[in-house]
């Protein structure tokens, strides 16, 4: 191979040029190493079961956080819905939710619409999903 900074022949799999003494091999496997890494943080998929119990949990949350504070369950609820509504349209523009197949919502403000409308479906739904996505185990539309 050639050294990028002084173009003489070096051989394949050098860590430093012999001719000019510039660190070939560290940055490039450093650049790999590092982007493993940027891979390896996002690829949790949250399965189903885990995404439900955790809707589940919110809501328990919610009844006890009222009956405690006296404060109206149905208006947490609707905060929480509105709260986590606005969190997965920012979330489903970022991650290109439209570019990937879904049965259930298939553009970002369909996935709005559905955690307003439909909120202890599409919740656990979407955050199964949006996981997939971001550990690249979706399937591509
Ligand atoms: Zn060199």
């Amino acid at each position: 191979m050639e050294c990028p900074f002084c173009k003489e022949t070096i051989k394949d799999g050098a860590i430093k040029c012999k001719h000019c003494g510039s660190m070939l091999g560290i940055s490039t496997s450093a650049v790999q190493f590092e982007y493993v890494q940027s891979t390896k943080t996002s690829t949790a998929i949250f399965p189903l079961w885990a995404c439900i119990a955790a809707t589940i949990f919110i809501i328990f949350v919610i009844f006890f956080v009222a009956r405690d504070t006296g404060v109206n369950s149905s208006n947490l609820m609707t905060i929480v819905v509105i709260i986590s509504a606005i969190w997965a349209g920012f979330d489903a523009s970022k991650i290109n939710v439209s570019q990937y197949k879904s049965s259930v919502c298939k553009e970002t403000w369909h996935v709005v619409a559905g955690m307003l409308l439909l909120w202890i479906v599409v919740f656990p739904w979407y955050l199964n999903f949006s996981s997939k996505i971001k550990a690249g185990a979706a399937m591509r539309a």
